[in-house]
């Protein structure tokens, strides 16, 4: 596939070999930017913002809703390319697609809500007889810098609002999994928007990051990814705008009086969906004593039950993990903690990128299954007397992004939820849940800002005071 800079579609002698991480064989190619590349994808912007500032809002309205349903009526084909490129199962592609297809009706729907307020300006004693406003106008260039885990879905959450809220867009997609991004410009194009409004360039993060992240011209980052590329981003980009959706290790707590039965099902869908590969995975799961080994035989059953293999097979739960070198890592990471005194409760084997779903038993806290985000298929359970010391765990931790409790009491849970430091708190069921129009984002090392269209447009736009005197 070409990348789309400067209005149109471009190829380059040098290419970047988009593999199925199922069995390394290469689907397609895309080009192999450069920084100049970039300028010039920035500087077509430039151009594209002041057309995308002109547009009526409703006239944005249309053309996303538009995209969306060419989405729908695509949405087996972008959900097979999701799988190829990914390996997430094919279930789970064709739900992204979908997901991805409501996240742009979502942000359509945004278009028409822009409003500012209006104030009381009499208020204050200088005030008096003056009457003020406030606009939300665009930001001009917004800068969209993308993972590998949710292709499209993840683009369609900075791309859908950029728009929405009347601003030209430069994306750069992760270099393992660009091709469903560059199938949403295509779309977007189809569906009318213009050429100079949106971009997307392919390469190396580490070659052309800098030159996106750095351009005086964009005014606007938005960053999905590692916890370290995100530090990295913020200081290279000085004055600008940013949000940050960085990484998690995030914490179950299951008490003595929960479901278990209920809880094992939870923990099995938010520990190995897409092989552990999501922001909000379910990792360190903190079980009450009492509950601890009934808990552990329940999941054990559950994940004994996950069937790993190829993808694209409707029988398969669990593919790949993105790179060998991820696979790799989950394994050392899994050999330490059992040479530290933890307990293999199932999987443990890897095979080229198939981690096998892993639980681990008698995990300490400082482990680093437990303490670094894992980002792969395998839960470290942990015991806790009570739920003062499950909070302290809990937030025993740099990063903040989702954190779940099963009980029945719901002194406990609001406890919880009001001292665990995350940006999500979810009760009876696993932390991996996400509903696309929610207020969406991490605290402490997790990032900062939120997604969900109704919340990004406010950070794509900037907001103007107006006073009449
Ligand atoms: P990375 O941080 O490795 O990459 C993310 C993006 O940044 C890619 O497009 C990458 O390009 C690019 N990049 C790499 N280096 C630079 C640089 N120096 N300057 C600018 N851009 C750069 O993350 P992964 O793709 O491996 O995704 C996994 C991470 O993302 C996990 O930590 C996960 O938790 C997090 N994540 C967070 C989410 C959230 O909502 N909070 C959601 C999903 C994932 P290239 O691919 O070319 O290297």
């Amino acid at each position: 596939m070409k990348m789309h800079i400067g209005g149109q579609w471009l190829d380059k002698d040098e290419k970047i070999e988009v593999q199925n991480p199922y069995d390394g064989s290469v689907i397609d190619t895309v080009p192999k930017s450069t920084p100049d590349d970039v300028s010039k994808a920035i500087a077509t912007a430039q151009k594209g913002a002041q057309v995308m500032r002109r547009m009526p809002a409703y006239e944005r309205y249309q053309l996303l809703d538009k995209a969306a349903r060419l989405m729908y009526e695509r949405q087996d084909d972008l959900g097979r390319t999701i799988t190829m490129e990914e390996g997430k199962v094919i279930a789970e592609g064709v739900g992204e697609a979908g997901r991805s297809a409501e996240t742009i009706t979502l942000s359509a729907e945004e278009a028409k809500r822009l409003t500012g307020e209006t104030l009381d300006l009499s208020a204050a004693s200088n005030g008096v007889g003056k009457f003020g406003f406030t606009l939300r106008v665009p930001c001009g260039v917004v800068a969209a810098i993308t993972p590998f885990n949710f292709p499209l879905n993840l683009v369609c959450h900075k791309v859908g609002p950029a728009l929405a809220a009347g601003n030209a867009v430069v994306v750069k997609p992760a270099s393992d999994t660009p091709l469903s991004a560059i199938k949403l410009v295509e779309i977007l194009l189809e569906a009318g928007f213009p050429p100079e409004a949106v971009s997307v360039v392919t390469g190396s993060g580490s070659t052309i990051g800098d030159a996106v992240a750095s351009d005086p011209r964009v005014r606007k980052i938005s960053f999905t990814g590692s916890r370290d590329v995100g530090e990295h981003i913020c200081r290279t980009a000085g004055l600008k705008k940013v949000t940050m959706e960085l990484g998690s290790n995030s914490p179950v707590v299951v008490m003595d009086d929960a479901d278990l039965d209920k809880v094992a099902d939870g923990v099995a869908l938010a520990g190995f969906a897409n092989a552990g590969q999501v922001c909000i995975s379910a990792q360190r799961i903190l079980v009450q004593e009492k509950a601890y080994d009934d808990f552990t035989d329940a999941l054990k059953s559950r994940v004994e039950g996950i069937t790993t293999g190829d993808p694209l097979t409707e029988a398969t739960k669990m593919g790949p993990m993105i790179r060998e070198s991820d696979a790799e890592r989950v394994e050392s990471w899994v050999q330490d903690a059992v040479a530290g005194g933890a307990r293999l409760v199932a999987g443990g084997s890897r095979s080229g990128t198939m981690h096998q779903p892993t639980i681990l038993a008698d995990v300490e806290p400082g482990m680093r299954v437990s303490c670094d985000e894992i980002f792969g298929p395998a839960v470290a359970l942990t015991r806790v007397g009570d739920i003062d010391r499950a909070i302290a765990i809990a937030n025993d931790t740099n990063y903040g992004l989702s954190a779940s409790i099963f009980t029945q009491d719901i002194d406990r849970a609001i406890k919880y939820a009001q001292n665990v430091d995350s940006g999500n708190i979810h009760i009876n069921w696993g932390t991996m849940w996400r509903a696309d129009m929610m207020p969406y984002g991490g605290v402490k090392d997790s990032g900062m800002g939120k997604e969900g269209p109704k919340y990004t447009v406010q950070e794509m736009t900037e907001t103007k005071m107006v006073v009449i005197h």
